[in-house]
């Protein structure tokens, strides 16, 4: 709001307007057009000076006839392709969006990062995604996980932007409690999420029972060591007081013996933590299976038999390309 306070004075207007202008792009707005109480004259200098509203078209999208579950294929206007997901819980609905285009972190079971990374998505095209979707159903969104493609803390400072801007009372107003960030565990940026944003939740995808296994599937295990995640993810649990979700894949002769179980318990045991099974989406050109259903039930009841906290992902649009960043490979251009 302040930057645009600059922008609106700068071009001899008064403040006021500014708010109107951050009002319209809350509601959705998709071009200067739309804002019929903002004066032609300003609508016009905007545009003539190269700002445009950063929401993206869609491309593609699929909706799963079981579920309502929505999956979108977005394009900004450099081309740059993401996903975004919509999904309807008996709690509200939820919007899956994308950090960046592509990602760097080469977990080995992922689609999202298989043509690495093409760029960073900005805060306000976060907020685009998230206001295409609200456009696109017609529907409120009441919780927004940015856990599509990316990694949002090799992205730090968007997201970071993002999370202002749609918690802004004058904008959009969705409380930080109702979103939820999933980093695969850089763990410098733990400490610093706590210190910027202790009522937005923290999920941890941790994949792994001990760090020799969590470096066979995840890169980034080999520059931060498990020991260390863990030890900074309880240290999270203890600043903010807030439980810690650790997302962990289940694929089949991997990491789904009740031996992994048992190590994992041993770690969780006793601290803010819960653990979100989630059975392996299948990626084409990856050779990873899903754990079988008598797997997920038998490495659920240890960790239940232990006293940690723990669900099974519900699977939802699972007549859709559900798992992350298979809809933009399926979709290549050129
Ligand atoms: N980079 C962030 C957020 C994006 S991925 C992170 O790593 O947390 C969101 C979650 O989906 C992560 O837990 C990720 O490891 C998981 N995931 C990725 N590919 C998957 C697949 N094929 N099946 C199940 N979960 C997957």
């Amino acid at each position: 709001m302040a930057e645009l306070a600059d922008i609106v004075t700068g071009l001899g207007e008064k403040k006021f307007r500014a708010k109107q202008i951050f009002g319209w792009l809350a509601r959705g707005a998709a071009s200067f057009d739309e804002m019929n109480n903002v004066p032609l004259k300003l609508r016009e200098a905007l545009a003539s000076e190269g700002y445009y509203i950063g929401q993206p078209e869609v491309v593609t999208e699929q909706i799963s006839a079981a579920d309502g579950t929505r999956k979108c294929l977005y394009e900004f206007r450099d081309g740059a392709r993401v996903e975004s997901v919509f999904m309807k819980y008996s709690y509200g609905n939820s919007i899956c969006i994308s950090s960046q285009v592509g990602c760097l972190m080469g977990c080995t079971f992922c689609a999202s990062t298989m043509d690495g990374k093409m760029r960073d998505l900005t805060g306000g095209e976060m907020l685009g995604e998230v206001l295409r979707m609200k456009r696109l159903t017609g529907e409120d969104i009441n919780h927004v996980v940015i856990m599509g493609m990316g990694e949002p803390f090799d992205n730090y400072d968007e997201v970071a932007r993002f999370l202002r801007l749609i918690n802004d009372p004058a904008g959009v107003g969705l409380s930080l409690r109702n979103i939820t960030v999933s980093t695969c565990g850089i763990i410098p940026m733990i400490a610093r999420f706590a210190e910027d944003f202790p009522q937005v939740n923290l999920a941890v995808s941790l994949h792994a029972p001990d760090g020799d296994k969590r470096m066979r599937t995840m890169p980034v295990a080999r520059k931060y060591g498990y020991d260390e995640l863990i030890e900074a993810c309880r240290a999270y649990t203890e600043k903010t007081h807030r439980r810690i979700t650790f997302e962990y894949a289940l694929i089949r002769d991997v990491n789904d013996s009740e031996a992994d179980a048992r190590s994992l318990a041993h770690r969780l045991r006793g601290w803010l933590t819960h653990v979100n099974l989630i059975p392996l989406n299948e990626v084409k050109g990856r050779e990873y299976k899903t754990a079988e259903g008598a797997r997920v039930s038998a490495f659920r009841k240890v960790l239940e038999d232990s006293g940690v906290a723990v669900t099974v992902r519900r699977t939802l649009g699972s007549d859709i390309d559900a798992a992350c960043g298979q809809l933009r490979a399926d979709n290549k251009r050129g």
